[in-house]
């Protein structure tokens, strides 16, 4: 046995109250709740005893059928642009916090998603179902495991209780964990609803809980130096984050300003997709007719969102029109220097030997619609100073090999792509450890959904075997790192959840 420090147990947000969160108890499910995946590595990290979180009891309150000992759920209040428009009250519809605590981790919020519903819930019942939170639940949890900061998942419960959508499904519920909750829409909401001195106690909060070295930088009357300070990690965090997404072929699919963090995580897991066959202007999300959420256009509207959470801010900062301005323009340069250091990592090159290789690496790609995954991995097995025929073999051999060789036009534009980059004088030592071996795609979740609708639910300790070693192939079985077969290239997925 070792020594597990226990968390203890704060109320620093809740304290808050009114107009930032509300009062809500979660509305117990009348099935009995089951602990379909428990993440016992997150638990640990917590100083929770995982055991103690299988008991009964502890099931209970994962669900939200007995709240958390000594605190009271709150939600709260935010609002956002959808689709680019303006909306102007949102909310934790759907989502609870039950407890915030001080781990050995730093300081955590767990959320419950799904547990009833809220005074924000609009025309939603407050619930989520089996599906999307088996998406939630396990893609949170990859990110994490590929370094890209995410909020994370502690636990799946799930009842037999229905819930209706197209058709009738069943509950389920995600506890999520993050030191913070916060999004773009909270800032904008109380900009927006005229509460200037409420939005200067929340940001005043937030940069105290969060980034205590910039609050003390500057004197408490010195409020516009600190909120200038953090925009800038904001906007930083965030290009940095998009560049992130992009490097491993992730879509979002919902980029509204109240699915972005405060703290430049991804957060709101719901018809998002890893991409398979690389198409720049691919759109994981059925319901984005414009694709405005597209892999292409995910770092403008990242750029988009920080206009809007700026704009937000702007009343509070009066003298500082022009630095905010060149303060959000410093985001193309953050997030291009981003991209092409992760990029050239991911082709063993830096960039001032790439020279913008990385960009034709994708446009080639893109040309001929190569699995992302696949195609960077297939590029560790090759040993550059072979030359470009016995590289080309070499390639070949990899069980990540990703081109077509019965197309002609793609092995010819392959061995051209292999010469320019051997030209460049690669290193591939490590790059397994830089290009995953496994990403959540769409059509291995979908087999772990219908099998769990069936009542079999080993398919999540499955993926999620494979998703916490990314970058190890003996994690899983082969199908797990092969290509997304014929029939699931047509799967689409709408924000429907
Ligand atoms: P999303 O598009 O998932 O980010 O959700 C947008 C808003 O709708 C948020 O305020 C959610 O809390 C709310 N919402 C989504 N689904 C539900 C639901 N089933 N019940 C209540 N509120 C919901
Ligand atoms: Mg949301
Ligand atoms: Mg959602």
């Amino acid at each position: 046995m070792f020594d597990v420090k226990s968390p203890v147990l704060t109320h620093r947000y809740a304290k808050l109250g009114k107009p930032f969160v509300y009062n809500v108890p979660a509305t117990p499910l009348r099935e009995t709740p089951h602990l379909l995946h428990l993440n016992e590595s997150l638990s640990n990290a917590l100083g929770l005893q995982p055991d103690s979180l299988r008991s009964k009891a502890a099931i209970d309150q994962l669900t939200g059928n007995q709240p958390w000992p000594g605190y009271p759920s709150v939600a709260s209040i935010y609002c956002g642009h959808q689709f680019g428009v303006f909306v102007p009250q949102l909310g934790d519809g759907r989502a609870l916090l039950i407890a915030e605590m001080d781990t050995p981790s730093g300081y955590q919020q767990l959320q419950l998603k799904g547990a009833g519903p809220t005074p924000f819930s609009r025309q939603g019942d407050g619930r989520a179902v089996l599906r999307s939170s088996i998406r939630e639940y396990l893609a949170s949890e990859a990110m994490h495991h590929l370094g890209i900061p995410t909020t994370r998942a502690l636990s799946l419960t799930a009842t037999a209780d229905p819930v209706f959508r197209e058709t009738t499904e069943t509950a389920a519920v995600v506890c999520r964990v993050s030191p913070s909750f916060l999004r773009f829409g909270h800032i904008e909401y109380f900009t927006y609803s005229n509460q200037l001195d409420a939005l200067k106690t929340l940001l005043l909060w937030h940069i105290q809980n969060q980034h205590p070295e910039l609050a003390s930088a500057h004197a408490e009357d010195h409020f516009e130096k600190t909120l200038f300070d953090w925009l800038a990690w904001v906007i930083q965090r965030t290009a940095k984050l998009m560049a992130q997404w992009q490097s491993v072929g992730f879509c979002h699919g919902v980029m509204n300003t109240d699915n972005m963090s405060l703290l430049g995580l991804t957060i709101d897991y719901g018809p998002y997709g890893f991409i398979d066959h690389f198409d720049i202007d691919h759109i994981c999300n059925h319901s984005d007719h414009q694709g405005r959420y597209s892999y292409r256009n995910q770092p403008q509207i990242g750029h988009w969102n920080l206009y809007a959470l700026a704009q937000a801010l702007s009343p509070l900062l009066p003298h500082g029109k022009e630095d905010l301005q060149s303060l959000l323009d410093g985001y193309v340069d953050h997030f291009q220097q981003a991209h092409r250091d992760l990029f050239c990592a991911k082709l063993g090159l830096n960039p001032a030997q790439a020279n913008g290789f990385e960009e034709d690496t994708l446009k080639f790609m893109h040309e001929q619609q190569i699995d992302f995954t696949r195609f960077f991995r297939s590029l560790s097995v090759i040993t550059p100073e072979l030359g470009l025929e016995q590289c080309w073999a070499q390639w070949q051999q990899s069980s990540f090999f990703a081109l077509k060789l019965g197309q002609s036009e793609q092995v010819d534009a392959g061995r051209q792509w292999l010469g320019h980059w051997l030209a460049l004088q690669p290193n591939t030592d490590g790059l397994d450890a830089i290009n995953p071996a496994f990403v959540l795609r769409n059509h291995l979740l979908q087999n772990c959904i219908e099998q769990s609708k069936t009542g079999d639910f080993s398919g999540i300790e499955d993926l999620y075997q494979a998703l916490i070693d990314p970058f190890n192939t003996k994690a899983a079985s082969a199908d797990f790192y092969g290509e997304t077969p014929e029939w699931a290239r047509s799967l689409v997925l709408s924000c429907s959840s």
